[in-house]
């Protein structure tokens, strides 16, 4: 049995998070959602449970939390609905999950996980997504489950001023993800979110792009990103890291700092990402004002954190 180090980082979103519009009453409920979801994914792990179900177990916890743009708190599109996009990725087999555009699925990263581990396919779209969870007694939700009512003002605001806004605040990204490494020595990763307040109906993100918004690989890292999906879909960002650190030889910290802070800012791709390689060294980048974020391991790392400084 192998005692290597187990790990886990966790994110919220990235976008304009300051201190200057958080009430301390509203920072602490954050907090407490990332502690929880930092834990359920932590508590797996400690128990001999794979990466895989660890990063399920902690966006499960974000995705139900309603202030964070996934699930129960995720974002209308231009026609009033709930459209969601989710993956996840194992890094010892490099098996993925991915679903897009589902709506009505209470966590769309356990059907993501479903169609990795129950269909022969990677991706499922719309409403033959929505068929598969109902084959695999996958838990649905009413609408009203999905309705907010800071996410409809948010919509009506975007609405009324024609504009597609990513979540609630302006350039603010409230996607979540996690990602772990086990006991075994296995990583993996996984992403799930609302998208972009007023979106077309139809816009997928980068989150359940495998190599953009989610990927992980045993020899390299794994990784879960947020921010202004278009951008990290033309950068293809989680695995331009992967490339840099297996065919350049950077390490995790050189080819996040490559992307996050250079690459991506060239074009303009506001947001960021967490990351962790297989010898549990974990970075949390981003280029925004802030980034709900979090990360624990086995030498007693217990981080939660939301601003820049
Ligand atoms: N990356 C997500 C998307 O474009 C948005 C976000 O991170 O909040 O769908």
């Amino acid at each position: 049995m192998n005692t290597q180090k187990i790990a886990i980082a966790i994110h919220g979103g990235a976008g304009t998070i300051l201190r200057s519009t958080m009430t301390p009453a509203l920072q602490v409920q954050y907090e407490q959602a990332l502690q929880a979801a930092l834990d359920a994914g932590y508590t797996l792990l400690q128990a001999g449970g794979t990466s895989v179900d660890a990063v399920a177990a902690a966006v499960v916890s974000l995705e139900n939390f309603p202030l964070f743009n996934a699930g129960k708190g995720a974002v209308f599109n231009n026609l009033g609905k709930h459209e969601m996009d989710a993956a996840i990725m194992d890094g010892k087999t490099l098996e993925a999950g991915a679903v897009c555009g589902v709506a009505n699925t209470k966590n769309p990263v356990l059907l993501a996980k479903a169609v990795m581990e129950h269909s022969e396919h990677v991706v499922l779209c719309g409403a033959g997504a929505e068929q598969f969870a109902a084959a695999q007694g996958i838990s649905s939700e009413p609408d009203e489950y999905f309705y907010t009512k800071q996410r409809y003002q948010q919509w009506q605001q975007a609405l009324a001023e024609d504009r597609v806004q990513l979540d609630h605040t302006e350039k603010k990204f409230g996607t979540v993800g996690a990602v772990a490494l086990d006991a075994a020595g296995n990583l993996a990763a996984a992403t799930s979110t609302g998208g972009m307040t007023n979106k077309k109906y139809g816009r997928m993100g980068d989150s359940p792009v495998i190599g953009a918004g989610t990927y992980a690989n045993n020899h390299t890292c794994a990784i879960s990103c947020t921010g202004h999906g278009e951008l990290f879909i033309r950068s293809v960002v989680a695995y331009d890291i992967s490339c840099l650190m297996e065919y350049a030889g950077l390490s995790l910290a050189e080819a996040c700092d490559k992307v996050v802070h250079d690459k991506l800012v060239k074009i303009g791709g506001e947001g960021g990402l967490i990351a962790i390689d297989k010898l549990g060294n974990i970075e949390l980048p981003f280029n925004s004002e802030g980034m709900y974020r979090g990360c624990k391991n086995s030498d007693g790392l217990n981080v939660i954190s939301i601003y820049k400084d």
